[in-house]
Parts: structure tokens; C-alpha cells; sequence
């Protein structure tokens, strides 16, 4: 047989995937993946429950429905203050994930440049190499994640076609603060190029922080590609719906990819998250409040074992420096080691990295019941007593 294509079958099988199968073949806990335990809200789950049952059931339109695209005009205008045209500048898609890679087939071709941030979700890079795009990297570092201004000025060239930012960040749980957005968002104007912000977390939101879109900057309203998730908004990942805010020729580009990857999202999960964006604030705020105590309860079991747990501004992630328990192996040797030994699984923070990554942390998903939380917590502490 000739061989497959080349930058993807050097690639193998997600981390995520990986980590999730250990840990069923383990029985252990699983703080790996980044899922919550939970159901999700009964009124959304109700509401995909209604439109299964009396409303159509075939291909709605490619764009998405009207209703949720309306929601999430209207929802950009309720928390950023954006003024969105539901009918030209917001398409639904499966998930983020499809919306990323839409964007990224849609925009990229052989010859540009992507400004990327290491650490990176998994999608990333994969999606930018096969656009025949090359990827140039910029880290932040643990423990503070800091973007570095320099190098990332010395990452751009003419041939920069597009930033990837991911804020809240995965697997960092960084919130990128103003002034970082503003030096991003200068470069991307000085070198003109699009942004795409994936705000897949915008939600989850800890210690009083607020989440900037990018898009909300001077001048990235015709630059910025909002994503956002529904499967993190309403806490039901299996939901793949997703959705891009762009300007309407950028959105027009994006959507001649989406209708050649899937074209559309099943229609009853559509009109449920219509439905959630309109929930009350209160739903909103309670997301970020009931996690970050979630995390606090992680970060103070992981600390009395003796790791030292980063800190977590956002998302479903934290990160813990587990060198202070004497372990010497590397970060997937201990992801491994605790899932087998100590029954709680967790995933190896170099995976995040295209090559040579920071090998010492373990990335421990903190969206669960608070006793399966404590429970996880008592393994750990048992095993490294
Ligand atoms: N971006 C980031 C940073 C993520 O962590 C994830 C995973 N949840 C996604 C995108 C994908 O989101 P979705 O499940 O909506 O495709
Ligand atoms: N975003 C999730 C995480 O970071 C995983 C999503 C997936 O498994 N593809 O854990």
C-alpha cells in the first residue's frame, strides 16, 4: 500500500484518549480527560429532549439554526458588549474542534505562518501542519505562564498569516490579562494578520477575573475569530456544538471549509443550547464559582501531599509539580505510575508540547463530584504516605 498521508500518521492516538483507557483498564479515577461527572442542566437537557421529539430532524441550514445563531449574537452583546450581526457573522459548528480546524483549513495555505503558544491544546498543531502551514512557537513557562513579549514580536514575520490564542487556557489555566491581549492584538495589526481566539472555557472563570475576548480590543473586531463551546458552557462535552463570531468575510472564508467538513450539527442539540445562552446570569456566574471551589478543595489535598499545585484562574485544569515526592521518572512515566499504583489518573503536561516540553507536572481535571475529588485525594495520599 502507499503510504498514508504523512503528518498525520506521524501522529498518534490523543492523550486524552490514551489517559482513558488506562484509567478504565485501571479502574481509577479519571482526572485526566477534561470531563465533568455530572449530567449537565435538566432544563437544556430538556430542551434537546423537545426539539428531538417536535422539531425537524433533518439537515438544518448549513450556518446553524436561526435561534442559536441569534442566542449567540446576544449572548456577545450580554457579557462583551460585542455588536454581532446574527446573520452574517456567526456560524455554528461541531464543536470547537471543528470550529478550529474550519478556521484554520479555511484561512492557512502552504507558505504562511502560525504564531502559536506553547504550551497547546492537541488540535492545534496537527490542524496547521496539514493546511501546509508552519507553525512558530512561543512558550509561556510555569509557574506564572507569562507571555513574553520579545519573543513573541521575534515569532512574527511577513509571512504570518495568523495568531492561535487560547485564553482560558488548556492546560495552563491562565487568564490572559489585558495588557498581554493588547501586545497580541498590536502585533497581529502591525503584521495584519487574523487571530483565533479559542474561548472554549470563557466561562469558567475563578477569583473574580474577567474574561477578555480579544475581540473586544481596538481594532481586532475585524481580526478576531471568537469560538466558543457549548459542550464546556453546559458542561455536557459529548455535545459537540460549537460556534464562530467573526467579520462577515471572514466568517464567509471559514464557512467554505465547515461545509465540507460536516456541513451541519444534529438540530435538537442546536436549538437546547439556543435555549442555554438565554439562561439567567446567575447560571453563568455560578459556573465559575462552583469550580473554583473545586479547585481550591484539589489544590489543598495536592498540597498536603507535598506537590506543588500551580496556580488556576480558569478552565477544568489544575496543574501540580510532583518533583517534591521524590518520583525521578518523567511526567508520562508518573501519569502512568499513579494510575496504576495509586488508582487515580491524571495527564502529562508535556503532551502539550510539540517537542522537549516541561516534563515535571501532571494535569489533574477538578470538574467532579466533590467526594470522588477527596477521594482521588486519599488514594494519592495513601500511595505517597
Ligand atoms: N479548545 C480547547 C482549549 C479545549 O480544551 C477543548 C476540549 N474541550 C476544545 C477546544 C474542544 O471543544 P469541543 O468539545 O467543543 O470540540
Ligand atoms: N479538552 C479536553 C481536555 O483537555 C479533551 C478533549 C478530547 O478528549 N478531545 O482534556
Amino acid at each position: 500500500m502507499k503510504a498514508a498521508n504523512s503528518i498525520l500518521s506521524g501522529y498518534g492516538t490523543t492523550v486524552f484518549e490514551v489517559m482513558s483507557q488506562l484509567a478504565i483498564e485501571h479502574q481509577s479515577i479519571n482526572l485526566g480527560q477534561g470531563f465533568p461527572d455530572g449530567n449537565g442542566p435538566d432544563d437544556v437537557r430538556q430542551a434537546a429532549h423537545d426539539a428531538l421529539e417536535n422539531a425537524p430532524n433533518q439537515y438544518p441550514p448549513m450556518m446553524g439554526v436561526p435561534e442559536l445563531r441569534q442566542a449567540v449574537a446576544e449572548h456577545g452583546k450580554r457579557f462583551y458588549g460585542l455588536e454581532v450581526d446574527w446573520a452574517s457573522e456567526v456560524m455554528v459548528t461541531s464543536g470547537a474542534t471543528e470550529a478550529l480546524a474550519a478556521c484554520i483549513l479555511g484561512l492557512l495555505e502552504p507558505g504562511d505562518e502560525a504564531v502559536l503558544i506553547e504550551p497547546l491544546y492537541d488540535c492545534y498543531l496537527p490542524m496547521i501542519r496539514r493546511a501546509g502551514a508552519t507553525p512558530k512557537l512561543v512558550r509561556v513557562k510555569p509557574p506564572h505562564w507569562d507571555l513574553p513579549r520579545e519573543e513573541l514580536a521575534a515569532a512574527f514575520s511577513a509571512r504570518t498569516k495568523l495568531v492561535l490564542l487560547n485564553s482560558p487556557m488548556n492546560p495552563a489555566g491562565k487568564v490572559f490579562s489585558r495588557q498581554e491581549l493588547m501586545v497580541l492584538a498590536e502585533l497581529a495589526e502591525e503584521h495584519d494578520c487574523y487571530v483565533i481566539c479559542d474561548e472554549a472555557y470563557e466561562h469558567l472563570v475563578f477569583d473574580g477575573l474577567e474574561h477578555l475576548p480579544l475581540m473586544t480590543l481596538p481594532g481586532m473586531r475585524q481580526r478576531a475569530l471568537k469560538i466558543g463551546s457549548a459542550g464546556k458552557t453546559f458542561a455536557m462535552t459529548g455535545w459537540k456544538v460549537g460556534y464562530v463570531t467573526a467579520a462577515p468575510e471572514i466568517l464567509a472564508t471559514v464557512a467554505r471549509a465547515h461545509q465540507f467538513l460536516v456541513f451541519t450539527t444534529p438540530p435538537n442539540l442546536q436549538r437546547a443550547v439556543a435555549y442555554g445562552l438565554t439562561k439567567e446570569d446567575a447560571y453563568f456566574a455560578a459556573l465559575g464559582s462552583e469550580l473554583a471551589a473545586k479547585r481550591d478543595l484539589m489544590r489543598d489535598g495536592l498540597s498536603r501531599i507535598g506537590f506543588e499545585a500551580m496556580d488556576c484562574q480558569g478552565t477544568y485544569f489544575i496543574n501540580a509539580d510532583f518533583r517534591g515526592l521524590g518520583f525521578t521518572g518523567s511526567d508520562e512515566d508518573f501519569c502512568r505510575h499513579i494510575t496504576v499504583e495509586a488508582g487515580v489518573t491524571a495527564v502529562p503536561v508535556s503532551a502539550f508540547y510539540a517537542a522537549d516540553g516541561v516534563d515535571y507536572l501532571a494535569r489533574f481535571c477538578f470538574c467532579k463530584e466533590d467526594a470522588l475529588l477527596e477521594e482521588a485525594i486519599d488514594r494519592l495520599a495513601r500511595h505517597f504516605g
